[in-house]
């Protein structure tokens, strides 16, 4: 999964933004590889039993995904165990926005 990255202020993200930064205006953006790993800020299950999380990759960077109900036990007790760190890119289909 790839972000954007701007080579003037350091912020990342995510979708990429190819040409320029929102915060400090500059279009020196580069293409990077996001981590693979991250950390649940917060998640909703929703009513057809998937969940909606709002996921911090250990970069800093914020991502929303989405937790296919068949998932959700899986993930929250590894979300349990594991203090909040969980293997994301695998265990979520990112909404496109
Ligand atoms: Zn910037």
């Amino acid at each position: 999964m790839n972000g954007g990255y701007c080579e003037h202020c350091g912020r990342i993200f995510y979708p990429e933004r190819k040409y320029t930064c929102p915060y400090c205006g500059s279009n020196e953006m580069k293409r990077i590889k996001l981590p693979e790993r991250g950390r649940i800020i917060s998640y909703a299950v929703k009513k057809d039993k998937d969940a909606v999380a709002v996921v911090e990759l250990s970069n800093g960077c914020r991502i929303i995904g989405v937790v296919k109900g068949d998932r959700i036990k899986r993930d929250v007790k590894i979300y349990k165990n594991e203090e909040g760190i969980i293997k994301i890119l695998k265990e979520f289909d990112l909404l496109e926005q």
